[in-house]
């Protein structure tokens, strides 16, 4: 079948998109140190950015202990925009997985539990998200949108609070409302975006290739 108007190929990151990740690294450190680090103490940084010299390193090999990425929570709405994603466009799990290399078992596993309507050959773990050929990628990390085709959606995340060279999108309801709006755009058609949900500076952002 032909791709029409109607079918994008759209490409979603798992950490951070669609699974909590932070939330489990959050938890597991004030657990470890006794302290009480939240979402709100990272406005522009990672966690690792923010702890004491002597934490770090613990931090860091959390990500490549065992069973770190096998029971990681989706994030609110992240299953339901997904079905409806789906349900409409051709869509494929991009991962940096690659920095991980433990996780991929981990990660097909639980994309498998949650999303089963995935299958595999559209998986696509690549440490350089710019080599895939897609019309939107949607990812909390922004240098995954250097050199690529598409459009890239920035999903909302603590880390990425400085970043405004691009699209940003607060969690699942507005993914599919942005992805409507530039499409709109892109093709001529009026289309009212729900006011509430976008930054101005967004819009003037917006990249019609
Ligand atoms: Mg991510």
């Amino acid at each position: 079948m032909s791709r029409t108007y109607e079918t994008l190929r759209i490409a979603v990151d798992m950490d951070e998109v669609l699974t909590d990740t932070l939330g489990k690294q959050l938890r597991l450190y004030n657990q470890r140190y006794g302290t009480s680090a939240s979402h709100s103490d990272l406005y522009g940084n990672n966690l690792v950015d923010i702890a004491p010299e002597p934490h770090k390193e613990w931090l860091r090999s959390m990500l490549h202990d065992p069973g770190f990425f096998a029971d990681l929570e989706p994030l609110p709405g992240a299953l339901e925009g997904m079905e409806r994603l789906c349900a409409q466009h051709d869509v494929f799990i991009a991962s940096a997985a690659t920095q991980f290399p433990n996780s991929f078992n981990e990660k097909i596993a639980w994309l498998k539990l949650y999303l089963p309507q995935i299958p595999l050959n559209r998986i696509i773990f690549c440490g350089d998200k710019s080599i895939l050929n897609v019309d939107y990628l949607i990812d909390d990390s922004a240098y995954h949108f250097e050199g690529l085709r598409g459009v890239g959606l920035l999903f909302d995340a603590p880390h990425n609070q400085h970043q405004r060279d691009y699209f940003r999108v607060h969690g699942w309801p507005e993914v599919e409302a942005a992805i409507a709006l530039h499409e709109a755009r892109k093709n001529g058609v009026d289309y009212t975006a729900p006011e509430e949900i976008y930054e101005p500076e967004d819009l003037l952002k917006l990249n019609f290739k």
